[in-house]
């Protein structure tokens, strides 16, 4: 069921502490977690506790929690002392998201092109 945690959903296991994760922040209602595949020298991911498939989802469900990911994601920045930064939600397969629990990519740390790939 939304919002509720799903078996077989790997970040469902990150946000349990079943599976491992270089935590950067933790508030009340998200995870921030360096990405296992950097593609920048910041790429931090940000999640909700709570399960739901896209951001997209999360935002019209929980509102208050989809805020706190962008809150968040200028944590993560303030931290990295990122200048700029990109905050990606990658949506859909054909949009690279692999993982259907809803994220923010966090990039930054070196020049970033427009458009994306
Ligand atoms: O947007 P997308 O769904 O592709 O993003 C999923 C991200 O989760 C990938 O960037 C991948 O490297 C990351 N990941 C991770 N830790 C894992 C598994 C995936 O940071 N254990």
């Amino acid at each position: 069921m939304a919002g509720e945690p799903e078996d077989d959903c790997l970040f469902c296991k990150i946000v349990a502490g079943q599976v491992p994760a270089t935590v950067v922040r933790e508030t009340d209602t998200t995870v921030a977690f360096r990405d296992i595949n950097p593609q920048a020298p910041t790429h931090v991911l940000v999640i909700p506790k709570v399960h739901y498939a896209n951001a997209a989802e999360l935002a019209a469900a929980e509102p208050a929690v989809a805020a706190g990911i962008l809150r968040e994601a200028q944590a993560v920045a303030d931290e990295d002392k990122l200048e700029s930064y990109r905050i990606v939600f990658n949506t859909g397969g054909g949009a690279g998201q692999t993982v259907w629990h809803a994220h923010a990519h966090v990039l930054g740390g070196r020049g970033l092109q427009w458009p994306p790939g």
